[in-house]
């Protein structure tokens, strides 16, 4: 019998991965999101699961080429001019954050984060949900031109530090991994242990499996506020409803920010939007995926398709389609692959993501000071698919207090009080 209970606000990929965690350690948990859990940032992305990915957000260079950037309208990456007192100070923290030691500091538990997801993905895979497209075919970073390559290639050496394994690869190397790929590069860097997969697919096998297992979902019931005394949160409330509980998760996406400022809590975080488009018959198939790296597209094979996914612009957190960025994706694609030219991907249907982001790159993940039974599992940014797992395992042992495998102190969700 289930003695206590835990209600997740929010019913994405990191929502689900708790509520699947806490229901394996006894808890009976209800999961509430204000959409149909269909809607949210885990459906259209990219799928990448990435090991690869240990350089925050926040890491030297990202200022100049965001400036570089700034004034281009076809560029992968936008930061509104506006003079908004939440966007400044999250400008702020990441400018303090971009810098060589943060990097160093942070990359050991991002790859470890990564490779303990990916195993435990496999784990999930394994316990009676339908296919999900999983391929452990690795990610290649292909670059058009040699500066860029060598940019990249300097990262080999500190990704096999961390035990991570990769190789510069020439670009008829990467012709023969995938063999019948018209190519125009310069060459990539090969990540092997990397894997991808049909978001959608997992998404929806996991929330079936959890009904099965008896987790209670609310579609359409947003949380509007909380009721709480001597640092305990009492319960959580929608428009028509209350909810109490022993443990209350906010797992809220790019909303988790608004949600905790009824809390109180201080949490930098705005959204990172972006795009994708599937299409479901191309012209070629990439077998392996791959990002676009001078563009910063993803291209990810999946089980309906090929996805193309890109661009990130920071604090726009509505979900309005700009036509000039894309645009930017779409002729940045036949320059790597001929195979495709700008107009096949004229109107296809435009899927719009809001990424959760936090200022340093890192995840927030743990109790917030003065709260003793509240979770904060939000800030993901571009790796909240590959991070899903990892994270709802580590949000059950935080429930539970349970002795964690590392320390996670760096993604303190009070680290700037
Ligand atoms: C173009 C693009 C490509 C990407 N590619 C990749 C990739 O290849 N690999 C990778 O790892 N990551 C990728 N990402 C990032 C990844 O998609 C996100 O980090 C991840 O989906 C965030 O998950 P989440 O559960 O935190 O948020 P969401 O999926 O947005 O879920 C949050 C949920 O909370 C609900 N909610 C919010 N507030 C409330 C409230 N008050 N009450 C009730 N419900 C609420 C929302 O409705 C939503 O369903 C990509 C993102 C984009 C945009």
């Amino acid at each position: 019998m289930k003695t206590k209970k835990a209600v997740v606000v929010g019913g994405g990929i990191i929502g689900l991965c708790s509520a699947y965690f806490l229901n394996k350690k006894g808890f009976e948990v209800t999961v509430i999101d204000k959409g149909d859990f269909r809607q949210g940032c885990s459906h259209g992305n990219a799928g990448m699961i990435v090991p690869s990915h240990f350089i925050p957000l926040a890491a030297p260079g990202a200022i100049k080429l965001g400036l570089k950037w700034m004034f281009n309208p076809e560029s992968p990456f936008h930061l509104p001019l506006r003079l908004d007192k939440d966007l400044i100070t999250w400008v702020w923290k990441f400018y303090r954050a971009a810098n060589k030691r943060h990097v160093t500091r942070s990359a050991p538990l991002l790859s470890w984060l990564n490779l303990a997801s990916k195993q435990l993905y496999e784990e999930i895979g394994e316990e009676a949900l339908p296919a999900f497209g999983f391929q452990k075919k690795g990610l290649l970073m292909v670059c058009k031109t040699f500066k860029v390559l060598d940019e990249e290639a300097s990262l080999v050496t500190m990704a096999q530090k961390l035990g991570i394994k990769a190789m510069v690869l020439s670009s008829d190397e990467v012709r023969q991994l995938d063999p019948g790929l018209r190519l125009a590069i310069a060459g990539a860097v090969y990540f092997p242990g990397d894997a991808f997969l049909t978001p959608q697919l997992f998404m929806s096998g996991l929330y079936h499996r959890l009904c099965t297992l008896g987790v209670s979902f609310l579609p359409f019931s947003e949380v509007i506020s909380f009721s709480k005394k001597a640092g305990v949160i009492t319960a959580a409330h929608t428009k028509n409803k209350s909810f109490v509980a022993d443990e209350y998760i906010i797992a809220g996406g790019a909303w988790s920010g608004r949600l905790c400022r009824n809390l109180s809590v201080n949490l930098p975080l705005i959204a990172g939007k972006g795009y994708s488009v599937l299409l479901p018959q191309p012209k070629a198939r990439p077998k392996i995926c791959a990002i676009l790296t001078e563009a910063r597209v993803a291209v990810t094979p999946m089980q309906n398709g090929l996805r193309f996914a890109g661009t990130m612009e920071l604090g726009n957190a509505h979900e309005k389609v700009n036509k000039k960025r894309l645009n930017g994706i779409f002729k940045s694609i036949p320059r790597y692959f001929p195979d495709f030219k700008a107009v096949d991907f004229q109107n296809l249907d435009v899927w719009t993501g809001l990424r959760p982001c936090s200022p340093d790159g890192l995840p927030y993940l743990g109790r917030p000071k003065h709260f003793k039974n509240l979770i904060l599992a939000t800030g993901h940014a571009m790796m909240g698919l590959s991070l899903g797992p990892v994270t709802g395992h580590l949000v059950s042992q935080i429930a539970c207090n349970e002795k964690m495998e590392r320390d996670i102190s760096l993604l303190n969700p009070s680290r700037y009080d």
